[in-house]
């Protein structure tokens, strides 16, 4: 038996014990949820649009056999707030657990917030104070210390030159660089949670140095992966998971690219309330009719219990895993079993 085998097998065996117990459907944990967003709350662009129906979102996901979800926190207040959302809630079936991070595109706000600035990214200065920088993430530290059964990796955290508006590209690095350190020298024995967009040079020559010299045993995840095949190479050299939603399901180019991940470094998530699969996306064709068995509706016309046009939430995990399944030429309940043993596996979790 060739060891890829080998470990596909070992990696059956263990699933296939919990799958008996949920009546052989196949399982599944959404590495990247943005749960915090208010769209869950039905408000849109600060507008009310319709209650508040996150029960009924996560309610939904129960049902597509979702056990877990990783909350995406991307700045110092929205860490505190999903490592609340996931302690106050409480079920037998599904498990919250979250990240915490200050994503490249927080930057200057959080460097703002800590200093009472006010730079606006078109007339940054570039001058920074590292301290402040420092402070910041050295609070965010302590919020993973002092949860350290609820928040399971550290980020989202990386680069993004697609949003320079945001965040300029000084700043980026010198909170990605900062948290690159600071993370290492924490102990935390967290994977990392990483972001990277039309950045990858700066992103590995910043990020590699500390993965080759051991810094992080735990590995980390690119989350949203939408890169080239060259890119998806470099990482899997580093042995990083690789994250995809249906952002990173695009285009062709996106298909051919994704089709190349090797499954035992493949992590499914969907970027909720990000980055749905639209009818207008190459991986559409892929789900040949499958579809949830939910009504959309459009937000002005919500009804109790349906979904919402143009917002993905965690069920729409199912479809991600069928467009894989089919772009992968594997089952789609083998497929998703890989999956679910990789997840369990980043994060570090026994079942
Ligand atoms: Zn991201």
């Amino acid at each position: 038996m060739s060891l890829r085998l080998l470990r596909l097998s070992r990696v059956s065996n263990v699933v296939r014990r919990s799958y008996t117990t949920s009546r052989n459907h196949p399982m599944f944990i959404d590495i990247a949820v943005n749960l915090s967003d208010p769209q869950f709350q039905g408000i849109y662009h600060g507008k009310q649009g319709h209650e508040s129906d996150f029960n009924a979102v996560l309610e939904r996901a129960k049902e597509q056999k979702l056990t877990k979800i990783l909350v995406t926190g991307t700045d110092l207040s929205e860490t505190k707030e999903s490592v609340k959302i996931c302690n106050d809630f409480h079920c037998d079936y599904l498990e919250l657990y979250c990240t915490g991070g200050i994503h490249p595109c927080s930057a200057l706000a959080e460097y703002n917030a800590q200093t009472g600035g006010k730079q606006k990214a078109t007339e940054a200065e570039g001058d920074y104070d590292i301290n402040a920088i420092g402070s910041r993430i050295q609070d965010l530290l302590e919020v993973a210390r002092s949860n350290p059964k609820t928040l399971l990796a550290l980020g989202e955290f990386g680069l993004d030159y697609d949003r320079l508006h945001f965040s300029p590209e000084k700043i980026q690095k010198l909170f990605f660089e900062q948290q690159l350190k600071l993370f290492a020298e924490s102990g935390l024995d967290l994977p990392l949670f990483l972001h990277s967009r039309a950045a990858h040079k700066d992103f590995c020559d910043m990020l590699y140095p500390y993965l080759k010299a051991g810094k992080f045993p735990r590995g980390g995840v690119v989350h949203s992966f939408t890169g080239t095949l060259d890119e998806l190479q470099d990482h899997v050299k580093m042995g990083l998971y690789i994250g995809i939603n249906g952002c990173s399901l695009k285009t062709k180019e996106n298909l051919d690219v994704a089709k190349e991940i090797p499954l035992e470094l493949l992590l499914l998530e969907t970027d909720a309330p990000w980055c749905e699969i639209r009818p207008s996306h190459e991986s559409h064709k892929l789900l040949q009719g499958h579809k949830l068995p939910y009504e959309s509706k459009k937000k002005e016309k919500f009804v109790e219990n349906s979904m919402i046009k143009g917002r993905c939430e965690p069920a729409n995990i199912v479809l991600v895993a069928k467009v894989m399944a089919e772009l992968k030429g594997v089952p789609l309940e083998e497929l998703t079993k890989v999956v679910y043993e990789n997840s369990l596996k980043f994060l570090n979790l026994e079942k």
